[in-house]
């Protein structure tokens, strides 16, 4: 931990940490959002403590905890393909850990709470919008099954905090937000190279050394291969964490290697989306002018920081585990394909293994992708129609499906896809549709849902977050209040001028 006090930005050396202090934001403060799933289940707090006054300034960093020394981290990173020098938390505070009722350890996070020694040029603060966003979207993340930080709460001030928006060059005064946020540990792809870069090996092996003795619990502390297991580690968990973002159709944005989790979960939600018509070339991020985080550049992005990641552990590696780490990552594609097949496989309700499930499923993309076909419900309508509606062309009520079945193709795909079902043994059209709706959800948080909560909220009615938060932890049972909202709707026509950026 960096002994200097204060929170005025400085370039860091010989550290992990700094010692930072939260600044507390202007009241009045209002609950938000809260996680109940995350309160109780995790931090075994009961849900009555959080409407207290108390718990307003505990999770936005205005009181703290006995015993929590805030902690803001140094970091690096590669932004955009470049090194970008010190980065760290400019606007997170880590309050420490907590190790709950289960025997997990939980690291607690405050992100939008003021400036430490790394905030640069920013101020240390988040607004409500973006908040709002991560605060769903880690939540809707973690249901879908996707490995991701959680929510725990979302805090409202009165602060006034200024962003560049993007309203005709204006600039719009918003207002300051805190999410408490939780995960098994906050370090990326980025703690580890700014300690490589800056040449400071003795901390770079200390911290891998505690990374892997708290968290990676199968490697063995005296293994000499140990940094070699954990890259390889690594690069399988982060193939799966891509794959599984495809497999529910998102983009995070900005896959920069201190967005980069070592535990490779999904972290930092900035501008994310949630792809509607199928497109490979979906840029959820209006500031990505070069489209270098499209959805479909995501699974390539993860090999260059992994190539980074290699870079960083190089000088604690000999020459000989260098070159088996670099055998190593050759076997990302691989590892990411075999995922990405199993997991879209899963999404059609196939069984076993047939040759053609490759061309089955890159076919089906291929019809979307020319239909500009809407990537969730096509597989959701896919899990709802009966193979005799399929047989007939019955789609009507199914949006999605009746844009897919506008391609010249499709009978042709339609064919295939019934004939390989018709193979499936021990299988009947209930048991599959059962299946397929188990993993293909009705409604995940698309840009205009969140955007119209966002508007709400920004003017402290919060109720439409909370029937979002509701809605998205079960995303994949049909539910009347999301119908009403028309949350499995074709989207409305608003809703393709929406436009998000980084300026959070
Ligand atoms: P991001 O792209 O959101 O992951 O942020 C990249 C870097 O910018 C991180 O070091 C953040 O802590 C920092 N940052 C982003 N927004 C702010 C802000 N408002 N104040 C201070 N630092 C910020
Ligand atoms: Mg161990
Ligand atoms: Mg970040």
């Amino acid at each position: 931990v960096d002994e200097v006090d204060g929170n005025f930005v400085r370039t860091v050396k010989n550290c992990v940490f700094s010692k930072s202090l939260p600044t507390p934001l202007k009241g009045p403060l209002r609950l938000a959002a809260v996680s109940k799933d995350v309160i109780e289940g995790i931090l075994d707090v009961d849900m009555a403590v959080t409407q207290s006054e108390e718990f307003l300034h505990y999770a936005s960093g205005g009181r703290l905890l006995p015993g929590s020394v805030p902690l803001a981290h140094r970091y690096g990173g590669h932004q955009f393909g470049y090194w970008a020098g010190q980065l760290g938390d400019g606007r997170a505070h880590s309050l420490g850990q907590y190790t709950n009722r289960k025997g997990e350890v939980w690291e607690m996070q405050l992100k939008g709470s003021g400036k430490t020694p790394y905030s640069r040029s920013g101020d240390g603060r988040a607004v409500i919008r973006s908040s709002v966003r991560e605060f769903l979207c880690s939540e809707a993340m973690h249901v879908l099954g996707v490995p991701t930080s959680r929510a725990a709460s979302l805090i409202v001030s009165d602060e006034p905090v200024i962003r560049d928006q993007f309203y005709n060059g204006n600039v719009k005064t918003e207002r300051g937000a805190v999410v408490l946020r939780l995960a098994r540990s906050w370090f990326r792809i980025g703690s580890l190279e700014i300690l490589s870069e800056s040449g400071e090996i003795d901390l770079l092996r200390k911290l891998l050394n505690f990374v892997i003795d708290e968290h990676f619990s199968s490697i063995e502390s005296d293994d000499p291969d140990k940094y070699l297991v954990f890259y390889s580690t690594v690069v399988n968990e982060t193939a799966h964490m891509i794959a599984q973002w495809m497999s529910v159709g998102f983009a995070h944005g900005v896959c920069n290697t201190d967005n980069f989790s070592l535990l490779s979960i999904t972290i930092d939600y900035g501008p994310f989306g949630f792809m509607e018509a199928y497109n490979p070339d979906f840029v959820p991020n209006t500031s990505d002018d070069e489209g270098r985080y499209s959805i479909g550049a995501q699974a390539n992005v993860g090999l260059f920081n992994l190539e980074k990641l290699l870079t960083a552990l190089s000088p604690v590696l000999s020459k000989k585990q260098r070159k088996e780490a670099k055998i190593i990552l050759k076997g990302y594609a691989n590892i990411y394909q075999m995922r990405f097949h199993q997991l879209f496989k899963a999404k059609l309700g196939l069984l076993g293994d047939e040759e053609e499930d490759g061309y089955l499923i890159a076919f089906l993309l291929k019809m979307m992708e020319d239909t500009q076909s809407d990537f969730t419900t096509t597989f959701r309508q896919l899990s709802e129609v009966s193979v005799e509606q399929l047989h007939n062309n019955n789609f009507t009520q199914m949006w999605a499906l009746e844009d897919l079945s506008s391609h010249k193709l499709f009978s042709d795909w339609l064919n295939m896809y019934l004939l390989r079902l018709r193979g499936q043994e021990n299988d009947d059209d209930s048991d599959r549709q059962h299946r397929m709706k188990n993993v293909n959800p009705r409604y995940v948080l698309r840009n205009w849902m969140a955007e119209s909560a966002i508007r709400k909220a920004e003017m402290n009615d919060f109720s439409e977050v909370e029937l979002l938060h509701h809605i998205l932890s079960s995303p994949f049972v049909t539910q009347e209040t999301a119908e009403e909202a028309g949350y499995a709707a074709r989207p409305p026509l608003w809703a393709e001028r929406l436009k998000v950026s980084c300026s959070s």
